[in-house]
Order: structure tokens, then sequence, then C-alpha cells
């Protein structure tokens, strides 16, 4: 189907996070080409058109890289994850660029950038990456191999985009997950492919939404789901942690050192 792109003006670029580990998230764009069938960011879109027809409508927010620019001197500095609510690296960003843009601002103005992505299309950024390695992480979300439920450039190649990054001293992630029962708990295979590569991996498992057609496993389920992938990152020794552990604090605490 072919994709609607709508243009807006927007009032603000930072918005205060309500993740333990960000303090602001920026999100470049409304809507998500990727369309995963376990998305639940139509529940926070706030423009109809793309919350109701998810994946077609994609809104760019045009002035958002001058309203950025005014933020970054008034704000205080802090840790900004892009994007929290659509992928940054979607299609439009190749056009667009306002996930570069933004990088570019935020980092030369000495905030951090946490950045979570399906797509290799990361990589066209190294060039900012690199130059402040010391101030950015970029995570990729890999639920299966086999890229089930997504629309979303192949797990295999966020794997060698995850290598390239690595192997330019930048810090990478994996976020496992959104871990469904009888759809993406077959784990071994995405912490064997991980265990290439000088990562770490931080999981979750699926929580329920509104529209969305997935249940959330059980507590027993969940537990032996959890031993699992811990015995198999100690397996393939690959540091691991469920995402609501205290290394979060942990990084924070690291990365406040540098600000
Ligand atoms: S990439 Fe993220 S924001 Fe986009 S559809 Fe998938 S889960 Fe939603």
């Amino acid at each position: 189907m072919v994709t609607m792109i709508k243009h807006i003006r927007v009032k603000s670029a930072l918005s205060k996070s309500g993740l333990k580990e960000l303090d602001y998230s920026l999100n470049p764009y409304m809507g998500c080409k990727f369309k995963c069938q376990y998305c639940y960011a139509p529940n926070f879109t706030r423009d109809v058109d793309a919350s109701k027809n998810w994946g077609e409508v994609i809104v760019i927010k045009d002035n958002i890289l001058d309203i950025l620019k005014e933020e970054v001197l008034a704000k205080k500095k802090g840790t900004v994850g892009i994007s929290t609510i659509t992928d940054p690296y979607q299609p439009v960003e190749a056009e667009y660029k306002l996930t570069r843009g933004s990088l570019d601002i935020l980092l030369s103005h000495g905030f951090r950038v946490s950045i979570q992505t399906k797509s290799p299309l990361v990589l066209r950024d190294i060039d900012i990456l690199k130059k402040f390695k010391e101030k950015v992480d970029v995570g990729f979300t890999i639920t299966s191999m086999e890229g089930k439920l997504e629309n979303a450039p192949l797990p295999r190649s966020r794997i060698t985009a995850l290598e390239k990054l690595s192997e330019e001293g930048i810090e990478t992630w994996v976020f496992l997950g959104p871990i469904i029962p009888n759809f993406t708990d077959n784990v071994e295979e995405v912490i064997r492919e991980v265990s290439k590569i000088k990562t770490r991996i931080v999981f979750d498992k699926f929580r329920y939404y509104k529209g969305l057609n997935f249940s959330e496993g059980n507590s027993v389920w969940w537990e032996n789901i959890r031993d699992r992938i811990l015995s198999l990152c100690k397996k393939y020794n690959v540091e691991c942690h469920e995402e609501s552990e205290d290394w979060i604090f942990e990084k924070r605490r690291k990365y406040k050192i540098l600000w």
C-alpha cells in the first residue's frame, strides 16, 4: 500500500521521558512504516490518521530541527531517547534526515543520545556516531531471527549493522522482545547470533495494550522463559539483563559523569 505523508509543525521537540533510563524522548515522525503486529505505539500517537492507519500514514514534523536548536540552549543536559514511539530510521528518514539532524544538534550541545531501531539505515550516520561515541549508544530490537510479525529490515541485516557499529567502538545493545507466548519465545537463535558480537542483551516480555491480538504469558511461563534466557546467555557468554533490572540505574550513574 502507498504511504501517505502528512506534514505538521510542532511547538516542542524534546518531551520529558517516562522511561527510567532517559531524561527526554524525541520522535521526529509519527506513525511507523515497519508496522509490527505487536506495536503498542498507535495507543500513544496523537495524530488520528497515523494511529488508525498504522504503517500507512507517516507524519513528518517539518520544523522539529529549528525547535530543537532552541531547546538545547534552554534545557538541562541529559539523555535523549531517539525514538521512543516510532522507529527513527524507518524509510522516510532516508529522505527527510530529521533523525540525523537531531543527532547532530543534540550531541554537539552536550546531550547524550540513546538510539533504538530495527534498521541498518543508522549506519548512514556512522560519521556522527563515531565522532561522539562516548555519548551514544545504539540498540537494535531483534524479536526473532525470522523477523516474525514485522515489516522491518531482516534481523540478519540488523546483526550485520550491530557488528559494524561495535567494531567502530560504539556502544551497542540488543533488545530481545517483546517475547510473546508461542510467537517469539524461541530465543536461542537470537542469543547465539548476538553472542558473535561484542554487545549485550536486554530482554522483556510482551505487555498487552488495546487493539493487540496477543495475550501476555502468565507468571509461570515468564519465569521459565526468563530462566531459559539467562542460562542461554551464560552458555553463549553474553551479558544479559531483564529490562527492569538495576543496570539501568548503573548506566545512568556512569554517564552522568560525562555530563
Ligand atoms: S518498529 Fe517499533 S514503532 Fe515501528 S511498528 Fe515496529 S514496534 Fe512499532
